[in-house]
C-alpha cells in the first residue's frame, strides 16, 4: 500500500479524517500522504465514492460526522486489516480483499434467491466498489 511522491519519497496510506465545509467529518477516509513534503491524495479506488458523497450534502451540509467506512467497502476492508495489523500490507490486504468478494458473492446468491431486489442492488454495489480496486504493492 505505498505510492511514490512527486518528490520521490514514499507515501504512506492512512485513514485519515476529511473535514467538509468546515461541518461534515467524515472518518476513516484513505489518503495517501508524503512524509517529506505533507503532500496528501485520496486513495483513488476510493475518489468516486468521497465525491459522489460530498455531492450529496451539498453546499450548505447540517453538522454531523459520517462514517466513510460504512459507505465504501475498500474503506471498510482497510479499517478491518488496520485493526488486526498496525500497518496494513499489500498481500494482508489482498486476502481481506479476497475473503469479503467471496461473502458478498454468497450474500448475493442468497439475496437472489430470497428474491430481494434491493439487497442484491446493494450487494451488487459493494462488489463493484471492490472490483474497482487494483492494488500497487
Ligand atoms: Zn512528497
Amino acid at each position: 500500500m505505498h505510492k511514490t511522491c512527486t518528490c520521490g519519497q514514499t507515501m504512506t496510506m492512512k485513514l485519515r479524517t476529511v473535514i467538509y465545509s468546515g461541518k461534515v467529518e467524515i472518518d476513516n477516509v484513505p489518503i495517501y500522504s508524503c512524509p517529506s513534503c505533507s503532500r496528501s491524495e485520496v486513495l483513488p479506488e476510493v475518489k468516486p465514492d468521497l465525491t459522489g458523497l460530498i455531492g450529496q450534502l451539498g453546499e450548505e451540509p447540517a453538522k454531523q460526522t459520517l462514517l466513510f467506512n460504512e459507505l465504501n467497502e475498500w474503506a471498510d476492508l482497510l479499517l478491518e486489516a488496520s485493526a488486526s495489523r498496525k500497518t496494513p500490507s499489500g498481500p494482508a490486504v489482498q486476502q481481506i480483499v479476497d475473503e469479503r468478494i467471496d461473502s458478498l458473492l454468497e450474500l448475493l446468491l442468497l439475496a437472489g434467491s430470497v428474491g430481494d431486489e434491493a439487497w442484491r442492488q446493494d450487494i451488487e454495489k459493494r462488489l463493484a466498489q471492490l472490483s474497482r480496486c487494483t492494488l500497487h504493492t
